[in-house]
């Protein structure tokens, strides 16, 4: 953590409190509503600042001019990594913020498997979703249609989401899911105490068409299961 971010958050803390505070001078019979959706906008746009610094502040990001020894290494065959450059990524966060991560890719020079270190310790996922949207997302879907959960994002944290993005994340978890079940069903000769296995938070089935012979559709229905992790 170094001094240039302390002095960015405290500037940009004093900017919100005293834009806050001339807003409400500026307007003296605002609603409640009127008061909430102003504090809600500064609040998504500092933390989103915060999210985003916080994640950086690792020797992970930008590791090219540490020593051999001390750089990442491949996950594949444990060879320290050689930079290819730096490059952005930038994910949605609530209020229609944007968390932006700018860090090193590194390639395995024995095995040729290239990756983002920093992507790896913060274990971020595929996806243009930060993780606290990404898991609001599953939730939903798992309550509703794919394309109402869409919606629902948009209406409630500002997230703009695809369809198809939409199921792809929550047949992700539930798939993963699936593979936990499965390998406790696999384990009885040494069962897992319970308090050490994730409980479902939900189920909820959605409906999808499939070709099935001769031109025919079909509606299946898949089950999801999103976690409380
Ligand atoms: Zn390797």
């Amino acid at each position: 953590m170094n001094e240039e971010m302390d002095q960015n958050w405290q500037a940009l803390s004093q900017e919100i409190l005293l834009g806050m505070k001339a807003w409400r001078l500026a307007h003296p019979k605002a609603t409640l509503r009127e008061i909430e959706q102003e504090v809600n906008a500064r609040m998504d746009r500092l933390g989103a600042q915060l999210v985003q610094d916080a994640a950086q502040a690792s020797s992970t990001t930008e590791w090219t001019t540490q020593p051999v020894s001390q750089r990442p290494t491949c996950s594949k065959c444990g060879t320290p990594l050689v930079s290819r450059g730096s490059r952005s990524r930038r994910l949605q966060s609530r209020g229609g913020q944007s968390v932006e991560l700018k860090r090193s890719y590194g390639v395995c020079p024995t095995c040729g498997v290239g990756l983002f270190p920093l992507d790896h310790e913060l274990d971020v996922q595929e996806g243009s979703l930060t993780p606290a949207q990404q898991e609001r997302l599953i939730l939903l879907a798992s309550w509703m249609p794919f394309a109402r959960a869409c919606e629902m994002m948009t209406h409630l944290l500002g997230v703009h989401v695809s369809e198809a993005t939409t199921r792809r994340h929550t047949y992700t978890a539930g798939n993963a899911y699936e593979a936990i079940q499965t390998a406790q069903a696999s384990d009885d000769a040494a069962p897992v105490e319970s308090s050490a296995v994730p409980a479902p938070m939900m189920v909820s089935p959605d409906g999808a068409l499939v070709p099935l012979v001769d031109g025919v559709w079909g509606e299946v229905k898949a089950a999801f299961l999103a976690l409380s992790m």
